[in-house]
């Protein structure tokens, strides 16, 4: 590791070691600013951000109706027990809650993963003792911690921490026949991506999800959509069932729902939430003042700005730009979640080369496959923006 890295680490040049864990590679570049679409590293140097820290920053850096509720909120109450009630934390339900469908309760976490995981246990909680397995799909992405790591359908993230936690099983994505054999009297719930993010940017079909929800009620089985990277307008809808038309039974966010505050939910209907009783599940931090007085205020943008007509518009004209580019095989996703395959052969490199060649020009996407780039930008990005990105994408596509 270079000293540059160290510092892009925070670490100090003269330091002979990193002090952060090896799970990221190196980065080459550290931000110390951002505003709306753009973000500035501690050169100067500004960059037009077409990923959003992996969609998170649907509303943009440093929004300001967010960063005045955060500012608020900090000089008021920073944190109070999950024991207690918070001015927040209620409202933010009710409104997520209508948002989804209603006729349901949250519970709040810190992130993705954790959202996850309270909607495992509720699985387990409604199916009982010997019912308890939880089926995802091959290619999906559903956290790191143990149990979420084991319902990732990725085998090459499993080896090296086995054993995993036991009752989960993996089915082919998009194929209903797949599900239906999977699905035995030891299953609880299905819990699926609309659109696989981390595993491509590969969209569940309408048909499929609607013979998932079928399946599901004939047998009794919970149907759980992660909508973490997908929720909150980014794919068109407010959430990505929301295409098929389909209810779910559980639905987990986290990532937009706070614009960067880390702050994340599962929400179940009520009649399965009430399988839950105090001191089954908890937090410290989990909804905590000052996150949910930020997911207040992001969730008022969002209603106020239709993020997701926002997402439909900026999506299909990335879409257009990103077709019309002779190097671009397809391109595929919903709304504002696309991923663009590569003709590499032609190209003669790898979509981590073209990530990095973009970064040098000032744009930032990311390798999503070694073939595919992903496109993730704010839900308020501008025409202009959209397209000084395609520009910069035709030049080094070209
Ligand atoms: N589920 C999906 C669909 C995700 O995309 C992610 C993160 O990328 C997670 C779960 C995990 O979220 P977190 O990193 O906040 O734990």
């Amino acid at each position: 590791m270079t000293n540059e890295h160290r510092v892009a680490m925070g670490a100090t040049a003269e330091l002979d070691h990193c002090p952060l864990m090896p799970t990221y590679a190196a980065p080459s570049v550290m931000f110390v600013a951002g505003d709306g679409s753009w973000l500035t590293d501690r050169d100067g140097t500004r960059y037009l951000d077409l990923l959003n820290g992996l969609a998170v920053t649907s509303l943009g850096h440093a929004h300001p109706v967010v960063a005045a509720a955060i500012a608020a909120q900090a000089t008021k109450l920073l944190h109070v027990s999950n024991l207690y009630g918070n001015e927040h934390h209620g409202q933010l339900a009710t409104t997520l809650d209508g948002l989804i469908g209603g006729g349901g309760q949250l519970f709040f976490t810190n992130s993705g993963a954790e959202a996850n995981e309270c909607a495992l246990k509720l699985a387990r909680k409604f199916g009982g003792r010997g019912r308890h397995v939880v089926i995802s799909a091959w290619g999906s992405f559903h956290g790191r911690t143990l149990a979420t790591l084991h319902a990732t359908g990725q085998p090459t993230k499993h080896e090296a921490f086995q054993p995993l936690p036991e009752g989960f099983r993996h089915v082919v994505w998009n194929d209903i026949d797949s599900l239906r054999t999977a699905l035995d009297p030891s299953v609880a719930a299905v819990l699926l991506e609309p659109v696989q993010g981390e595993g491509g940017v590969n969209p569940a079909d309408i048909e499929y999800l609607r013979a998932v929800r079928d399946l599901c009620t004939e047998r009794g089985v919970l149907l759980m959509m992660d909508e973490i990277q997908t929720g909150l307008g980014r794919t068109g809808e407010w959430f990505g069932f929301q295409h098929a038309g389909i209810q779910p039974d559980v639905v987990t966010v986290a990532k937009a729902l706070g614009n960067g505050m880390p702050i994340g939910g599962c929400w179940a209907k009520r009649e399965i939430a009430a399988c839950f009783e105090p001191g089954d599940h908890g937090t410290t931090y989990g909804g905590q003042p000052l996150a949910a007085a930020a997911a207040r205020a992001v969730l008022d943008v969002m209603m106020s700005e239709d993020v997701p007509r926002r997402a439909r518009h900026a999506g299909k004209r990335f879409t257009d730009g990103l077709s019309a580019l002779p190097a671009v095989l397809s391109v595929r996703g919903l709304g504002m979640l696309l991923a663009a395959e590569l003709d590499v052969d032609a190209l003669g490199r790898d979509s981590r080369a073209v990530a990095a060649e973009l970064m040098a020009r000032g744009v930032i996407v990311n390798a999503v496959t070694p073939t595919a780039l992903r496109v993730a930008p704010s839900l308020l990005i501008s025409d202009d923006e959209i397209d000084h990105g395609l520009s910069i994408l035709t030049e080094v596509l070209a």
